[in-house]
């Protein structure tokens, strides 16, 4: 959380929220001085699929669609859930129109496509949030002028904790309820009445921690403000140095495995030009 923000960039930028569920995301962005508005979500009663924002209202759409269909620890076959919630946020963006949209999941989401958006691709682990979470997610920026974002990572070195798992309320080893909040980024107080408590665990599991949030956040409001900066060609949001287009061995992997699954060899690499 790095940089200056003014007033005005802030108030500017009001944020729908799809699929809040608890918010994890949209508190991150609220911390960072967005404005965020919480679209439906079936935990309080109301379905995305009936839902139509209004066109030209928001600056950005946010949303962590479920992920259960694309875990690579689920057995069952996919319900085609997930493909159609992602659905719904495509819908929802394309009728919203807003200049930039960011999706959370789980890296074996499929790719995101709206018309007219640039997206950009990357996973994030919450360590690399100073998050005490071996927690990896994967993000989809789109933007309507193509301008990537810079991922300010900071990887938390020394012990992490069991991840905050949707499911932990149901176990009778559970940590409380506050450890847990915490270890999400939120304050020990935080409650969710009405609900039962396994709804309560898995509402807070569910999300993102908001440090990772805030960290997502950031980079949105410093897009166009960092000077000229390269960035690695895997779409991570690292910066390079001259001449160089690939910022870590696991970038060169990744663009290998891209390789070998399009079949294509866009080997070489180009510098994406940014923020002149
Ligand atoms: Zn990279």
């Amino acid at each position: 959380m790095t940089g200056p923000v003014t007033a005005e960039a802030a108030a500017s930028q009001l944020v729908l929220s799809i699929f809040p569920g608890a918010d994890l995301l949209g508190r991150g962005f609220e911390a960072e001085g967005f404005c965020v508005v919480r679209g439906p979500d079936l935990l309080w009663g109301s379905d995305v699929r009936r839902f139509h924002p209004p066109c030209g209202v928001f600056a950005g759409i946010i949303g962590g669609s479920p992920c259960q269909d694309f875990s690579r620890k689920r057995r069952a076959k996919p319900s085609g859930y997930g493909d159609e919630m992602i659905f719904h946020f495509a819908r929802c963006v394309t009728e919203a129109g807003p200049d930039w949209f960011l999706m959370k999941n789980v890296p074996g989401v499929p790719d995101v496509a709206v018309d007219g958006y640039t997206v950009q691709r990357f996973n994030l682990n919450a360590r690399e949030c100073g998050v005490r979470q071996n927690r990896l997610r994967t993000f989809q920026f789109g933007s309507l002028d193509g301008k990537p974002l810079v991922i300010q990572r900071e990887m938390l070195f020394g012990a992490v904790q069991p991840c905050c798992m949707a499911s932990e309320g149901k176990s009778t080893m559970r940590r409380t309820f506050a450890d847990f909040c915490e270890l999400q980024g939120l304050p020990r107080d935080f409650d969710l009445p009405g609900l039962s408590i396994a709804a309560k665990y898995a509402a807070v599991g569910n999300g993102v921690p908001v440090t990772m949030a805030r960290v997502m956040a950031t980079a949105i409001h410093r897009r166009g403000v960092t000077a000229w900066t390269r960035l690695c060609v895997c779409e991570c949001g690292r910066p390079v140095r001259r001449g160089q287009t690939l910022a870590t061995p696991a970038c060169r992997k990744r663009m290998q495995r891209r390789r070998d699954a399009s079949g294509r060899n866009d080997a070489g690499g180009v510098t994406i030009p940014l923020f002149q």
